[in-house]
């Protein structure tokens, strides 16, 4: 066995045992991302030389000398950090995301920033201006976004976890389609200072990684109060130790009525009755619940709140304060129109048009504010589920992984297969998209499963006795 091929426990512990050394590891890895990379473009920024600056200060902490990768929409102090958009140009940060100062103080060591959707917005990177990446499971297709890099370098073993974000799925979605587990935490638990905003009261930070305990020993990291983010939670202990056994006997695990209609793609509603099965074998008592306002007004209530918040943060980038810019504008105005106009891609760019339009003074009232309160309302259906059930079990996304460039000029269809994931960030609930074993054609297969706020740990703790059957993803093949 390489050593890239370790997961994040086995390489804590074979690190505390100096079976090998950081520097081993760092050249394993390195290794397996060289030897890759041309294959899936992960990577908009390779960080080789800070890594080894890093190692050369011997780090110390839980995760000393684990190399990680990071999606590139969280700062890093002189590193460039283009949220995969050209107007962020050679843009280098003058701090650290907190997330990942936790872990650079815990010792990590940064191995690079992960492709993703041109600021978050996407659900398959293919709308970075860095070029598609491809999923390590199968090269011809996507893996999914907008957090598709840092899923594909878990899953091809660049790295034995790494950070993305969720919007309204970008963790959960691509955790699934190449076959990794992601947790989307509680809005709160992880903080967003230094994370190049999309939609503020929607985004969180979260990890992927090959296990869930591995999932836990991030969290156990980066799930700290920071007095920078006012949303952050404080005076509260959260605790993600690992369980050996635990157990889910008599938790009450529901299915959504009003999704039952709804089609899947058959690996996907095959794996739904395998994980009932197992669950139910596992002493849980598989129920439903009902969430029809969820159902019916969650994808169009995510976009107008996404898109308004998305038109308000991407406003700063005016070719005066960050990277791209132009030094032979005629005035001020024209300035703004050739920075944003080369600087956006379409994605955004229509995003920030819809959202001008929805909060403009004569229709916020009708689109925006209005979106605020059905937002209210599915909170409620979600509160009032979560006085019945533990946890709620349905898919990541509808259909498995699609060829790349199949999908990506359909926004509409985009949008709508956000269904499962968007209405747990609308409610600022936990979701672990967990891994469930392969199609018949070998694309890796996952699900989700939903918790109420600050069920984190305990939906972790599910997520263990899942993998207890399922087992872990294999590394594909890429050499
Ligand atoms: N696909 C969704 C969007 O484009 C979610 C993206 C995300 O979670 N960042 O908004």
């Amino acid at each position: 066995m390489e050593l890239y091929e370790l997961n994040l426990y086995d390489v804590i512990e074979g690190l505390k045992a100096k079976k090998f050394s950081p520097s081993e590891l760092f050249e394993s890895c390195k290794k397996r991302i060289d030897s890759c990379e041309d294959k899936i473009h992960a990577l908009i920024t390779r960080t080789d030389d800070f890594a080894k600056s890093q190692l050369d200060e011997n780090p110390a902490g839980l995760f000393a000398g684990v190399p990680t990768i990071l999606k590139d929409n969280m700062c890093t102090n002189g590193i460039k950090t283009t949220a995969a958009s050209k107007i962020l140009g050679e843009w280098k940060p003058p701090y650290d995301a907190t997330a990942w100062k936790f872990l650079r103080d815990a010792g990590a060591v940064l191995m690079g920033k992960a492709n993703m959707d041109e600021f978050a917005m996407g659900n398959t990177c293919g709308s970075s201006a860095y070029g598609a990446t491809h999923n390590p499971n199968d090269l011809s297709r996507v893996p999914g976004g907008s957090s598709g890099g840092s899923a594909a370098v878990v899953s091809a073993a660049y790295v034995p976890f790494s950070l993305g974000s969720d919007t309204g799925g970008s963790i959960r979605q691509p955790a699934s389609y190449c076959g990794v587990y992601g947790l989307k935490p509680t809005y709160g638990m992880v903080s967003r200072y230094g994370l190049i905003s999309y939609g503020s009261s929607l985004d969180q930070i979260g990890p992927f990684a090959r296990t869930v305990r591995d999932l836990q020993l991030v969290m156990s990291v980066i799930a700290n109060y920071d007095p920078m983010d006012s949303s952050c939670f404080r005076n509260k202990n959260h605790d993600f130790s690992h369980n050996e056994n635990p157990s889910i006997k008599g938790k009450k695990i529901a299915l959504v009525k009003e999704f039952q209609d709804f089609t899947l793609d058959a690996p996907i509603s095959d794996a739904m009755n395998k994980i009932k099965k197992i669950l139910e074998d596992e002493g849980a008592v598989i129920t439903e619940v009902s969430l029809p306002i969820v159902a019916r007004y969650a994808v169009a209530c995510y976009y107008a709140l996404a898109m308004s918040e998305a038109h308000t943060n991407l406003e700063r980038y005016d070719g005066v304060r960050y990277g791209y810019t132009v030094n032979d504008a005629s005035s001020l105005k024209e300035m703004f129109e050739r920075v944003r106009s080369y600087g956006f891609g379409s994605e955004v760019k229509s995003r920030i048009i819809a959202g001008t339009c929805l909060t403009e003074p004569k229709r916020c009232e009708e689109y925006y504010v209005a979106a605020t309160k059905v937002r209210t309302l599915i909170a409620q259906d979600f509160a009032k589920a979560f006085n019945d059930v533990d946890f709620i079990l349905q898919p990541a996304t509808p259909s498995m992984q699609p060829k790349i460039g199949e999908v990506d000029d359909d926004a509409m269809k985009g949008y709508e297969a956000d269904l499962y994931t968007l209405p747990v960030n609308l409610a600022g609930l936990p979701g672990l998209s967990f891994f469930t074993g392969y199609s018949e054609n070998k694309l890796p297969v996952g699900l989700q499963l939903i918790g109420p706020r600050w069920s984190d740990s305990e939906l972790l703790h599910a997520g263990v006795v899942i993998e207890r059957h399922t087992g872990d993803p294999k590394i594909p093949d890429l050499n």
